[in-house]
């Protein structure tokens, strides 16, 4: 049996309510008729153009994103403007778009629960709590058991992300000891307090910049040396999740007595295409 998109909106609603996403954030159904079958599901970090490319290519009937295509407010999806332009293939392919995004962050089995599982995080918990439930909430915090070095979860993380082209940076000695980790997919500068707050002896996120990042880890090495950083690619730490979404959108259309054909896209939609790293004997510092 065939599910229509009003069914699969409920499901991924139930899995990602919207009333969990951060007030500044757009979350749901951005295109499509609920009364469309879905028979085939594309499931990507960005609505770019690439991923509706992949997704039309192959026929999907539903692309499910982590971020927003239209976060802020829009007065044209005129096929002349890039937005509009990708608005226009989809719906001229009756192919839906579904957006989970902060609600995705902080969810069971999100975001961020699945960016600590693949690091092998355990018994990890929300770094932030939601008021009305905590056990759900943005970032994870969790054990590493054996610890590890900086170096060594670094190359960890490089290893269970997908490559791009920034790689792994980290913040701290080679063989700093971690046994608690923070992570939060997406940009983490935000959180440092809640990070300090958490006795994590590292925290894995993305975006990092200098003045947040210098300050933190000058106020550590003050205070005595921890939390050291990890900056990934933000598409890196946020793709952990997608198929993690997959699996659950499977599993609960299953329940329902209905099949869909789902894939992860194999598009990398980092911006970012190359690197060059700094010859060892450049000028100095
Ligand atoms: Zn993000």
């Amino acid at each position: 049996m065939t599910a229509t998109l009003a069914e699969v909106v409920r499901l991924l609603d139930r899995r990602y309510p919207p009333r969990t996403a951060e007030s500044w954030d757009r979350v749901g159904l951005v295109a499509g008729d609920p009364a469309q079958p879905v028979r085939k599901v594309l499931f990507a970090v960005d609505p770019v153009a690439t991923v509706v490319e992949e997704a039309l290519d192959w026929g999907a009937d539903l692309i499910v994103t982590h971020h927003p295509l239209l976060l802020r407010g829009v007065h044209t999806v005129a096929a002349t403007e890039f937005k509009g332009a990708l608005v226009h293939r989809l719906i001229l392919a009756g192919c839906a778009l579904y957006t989970a995004h902060t609600n995705a962050d902080a969810a069971t089995d999100g975001v961020a629960d699945q960016l600590a599982d693949l690091l092998g995080l355990v018994d990890s918990r929300p770094l932030v709590p939601e008021e009305a439930d905590a056990a759900v909430g943005l970032g994870r915090v969790g054990e590493l058991d054996p610890p590890l070095s900086l170096r060594a979860l670094a190359e960890r993380v490089a290893a269970v992300l997908p490559a791009t082209a920034q790689g792994i940076r980290y913040a701290g000695p080679d063989d700093g000891l971690v046994r608690t980790v923070a992570v939060l997919g997406g940009s983490g500068d935000s959180l440092f307090d809640q990070v300090r707050a958490s006795g994590a002896d590292a925290y894995v996120t993305s975006d990092l910049r200098h003045h947040p990042a210098s300050e933190l880890r000058e106020r550590a090495e003050f205070e005595g040396g921890t939390p050291y950083l990890i900056d990934t690619a933000h598409f890196a730490s946020e793709w952990p999740w997608l198929p993690g979404a997959e699996r659950a959108l499977i599993d609960d259309l299953a329940a329902h007595g209905t099949t869909v054909e789902t894939r992860v896209s194999t598009r990398r939609t980092d911006p970012w295409t190359g690197r060059v790293p700094s010859p060892s004997e450049g000028p100095t510092p």
